[in-house]
């Protein structure tokens, strides 16, 4: 006897990777940011706090609508906000996918999308990268039932990019909307964000847990035409933001020079991150995200990532069925990084 409609029953449920409550890792398997946020993120709270929460939230998140707004070139009704980047993919998968239809994702990228498709009862569909994690032309191709496409950029775990011309190729050849989920954009070299106005079809989402250190937070928004985000309204839980998180998300993306700064450091310690593998002998691939992923084609890493854990040196081990398997090793301080290069070095 089961309560469960039958997709439920048979979906395995997401797991996110390892959160060690307590112990003293070296924690670079989820792609937090090491340095606390800016300062203004905290007098924000403080404030909030100090003038209670008896009160419900703005719906809309207004006071981050209008701050985002000016800084990223949009009026406020081209951004919806969520309870984390999370959310705001949740929202568009329950807007935009039902019973049956088919949602795209490349492979191997962000595991969670095909677990949303299956909550839907949507069937899923993963067109492989390329062997230098370009994607072919299949991935801009109309598909039976096809609602929704989501596409990881930089991509997990590779960190690489599709170049912004290429996404909008793609998106104008695609009969539905294509999510680019820029989580990790703020440390590339380019981004999507300016294709919104060009395609309507185009829907970017921003993360504020990785660049703007905020993870335990939970704040993320999405950019797309007014008349996709009057519709993705309808679907949001009524209150999907917390007055606390609203003033301190708003407080984090008004401080633009904490997150230049921020990212310079990460951009510095991801090129001896890269430098040190390749001298260890894993191939790196060359990375546009506060991470890096990392085989090796002399001996199996499954037991370097056992060996590391031992040691209280925290990455995330991954296999990608016909693909491969690697390490996502997180940019963190130098000191963070420069622990776990000295440790590979003694294991490999
Ligand atoms: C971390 C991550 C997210 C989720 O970000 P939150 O804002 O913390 O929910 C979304 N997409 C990708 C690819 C990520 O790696």
């Amino acid at each position: 006897m089961t309560y469960f409609r039958s997709n439920i029953d048979a979906m395995a449920g997401y797991v996110p990777g390892e959160q060690p409550q307590g112990g003293q890792f070296i924690k670079l398997n989820t792609n937090e940011n090491p340095y606390p946020a800016s300062p203004a993120v905290r007098q924000a709270i403080e404030e909030t706090s100090r003038r209670g929460l008896q009160k419900y939230p703005d719906p809309m998140a207004g006071e981050f609508r209008r701050r985002a707004a000016e800084i990223f070139g949009v009026q406020p009704d081209w951004i919806l906000c969520g309870n984390g980047s999370d959310d705001v993919l949740t929202i568009a998968t329950r807007a935009f996918v039902g019973q049956g239809h088919l949602l795209r994702l490349p492979y191997p990228s962000y595991v969670l999308y095909k677990t949303l498709a299956r909550i839907q009862g949507a069937r899923s569909q993963e067109i492989p990268f390329r062997a230098d994690w370009s994607l072919g032309e299949e991935f801009g191709a109309s598909g039976d039932d096809l609602r929704l496409v989501l596409l990881p950029n930089p991509n997990s775990p590779s960190g690489t990019l599709v170049p912004p011309e290429q996404v909008l190729e793609l998106a104008q050849r695609l009969p539905c909307p294509l999510l680019v989920d820029e989580a990790y954009v703020d440390f590339a070299d380019t981004n999507c964000l300016e294709l919104v106005a060009r395609c309507e079809k185009i829907l970017v989402s921003r993360s504020l847990s990785k660049s703007y250190a905020l993870a335990g937070l939970r704040f993320g928004f999405v950019v797309a035409q007014p008349q996709i985000i009057a519709g993705l309204t309808k679907v949001k839980d009524s209150y999907n933001c917390d007055a606390l998180s609203i003033a301190a998300a708003t407080a984090a993306v008004d401080d633009q020079k904490w997150l230049a700064e921020n990212r310079s450091k990460i951009l510095a310690t991801r090129r001896r991150l890269v430098a040190g593998m390749r001298e260890l002998g894993f191939t790196t691939v060359d990375s546009q995200a506060n991470f890096t992923w990392n085989t090796h084609s002399g001996q199996p890493v499954r037991p370097l990532y056992e060996r590391l854990k031992q040691d209280r040196i925290l990455v995330r081990y991954m296999d990608y069925p016909g693909w491969g398997d690697g390490l996502r090793i997180s940019v963190g301080t130098d000191q963070q990084i420069d622990a776990c290069l000295e440790r590979l070095g003694a294991i490999v």
